[in-house]
């Protein structure tokens, strides 16, 4: 019985060394079974360095605000000066005229190079996606504060992987892949809404969950809604914001 099986090992070894090695067009034809032809991606002309690509959507460049406007739907009181809008204290958030749901924004900030005040008072601001989910915007350059509430952080939630952070006076950048929650019929959350977000070009929140809308006190509870506009906070400190724009995913 062992002998037999030997055997016939042997013999399938010696079929398979005896086949006939594929030509060159018997390769390429197999080759072929695996290549995907369609769909095409559509071209798209990435900028020199954090300028936008062909298919962004500007929503601030240096010169005005149109794209925005305050909680009332009035002109966004912010000062626009040397290419970058800065938070008047008062003034109120800042509110997208637009919706967005799932998107890529690239967003530039910075926070007062006179220091003043420390952990949460110290150059804070705030991205809100969908007028609920927060990435946090503080100076967190030797600034001590809870760390699910410095810079990066996902308020509340997630705490950044690292400190990324460049020293107060200083331009630094999120670019952020934000994907809206999907809810179900009867109102349960099928799908949370997730971020991703490089500090100044690194990673620091990889594909997290969000638990709900950002809360200071208690825990987030989602409600069910629709695209909504992109957020920026007027948390009383002159932080100032550059080159913003995104991409509906
Ligand atoms: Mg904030």
């Amino acid at each position: 019985m062992r002998t037999s099986l030997l055997l016939l090992i042997v013999l399938a070894q010696a079929a398979a060394a005896q086949e006939a090695p594929l030509t060159r067009e018997e390769a390429y034809a197999r080759a072929a079974v695996t290549e995907v032809w369609e769909p095409v991606p559509p071209i798209v002309t990435p900028g020199a360095g954090n300028a936008p690509p062909s298919d962004a959507l500007v929503l601030f460049d240096g010169g005005s605000l149109d794209a925005w406007r305050n909680a009332d739907g009035g002109e966004a009181g912010w000062v626009v000066a040397d290419g970058a809008a800065t938070v008047k204290a008062g003034a109120g958030n800042l509110y997208t005229r637009q919706s967005f749901g799932s998107v890529q924004l690239h967003i530039e900030w910075r926070t007062p190079a006179n220091v003043e005040s420390e952990s949460q008072g110290r150059g804070n601001s705030g991205v809100f996606f969908m007028d609920r989910y927060e990435v946090q915007v503080l100076d967190s350059f030797a600034n001590p504060t809870y760390p699910n509430g410095q810079a990066a952080s996902v308020y509340k939630q997630h705490i950044p992987l690292v400190n990324a952070s460049r020293g107060p006076g200083e331009w630094q950048s999120y670019d952020i892949v934000f994907m809206a929650p999907e809810f179900s019929a009867n109102g349960r959350v099928a799908r949370p809404a997730t971020l991703t977000v490089f500090h100044n070009g690194v990673l620091v929140q990889n594909n997290v969950a969000v638990q709900g809308p950002t809360e200071f006190i208690g825990k987030p509870q989602y409600e069910v809604h629709g695209k909504a506009p992109i957020r920026l906070q007027d948390h009383s400190n002159p932080v100032s914001f550059r080159n913003i724009w995104l991409r509906e995913l």
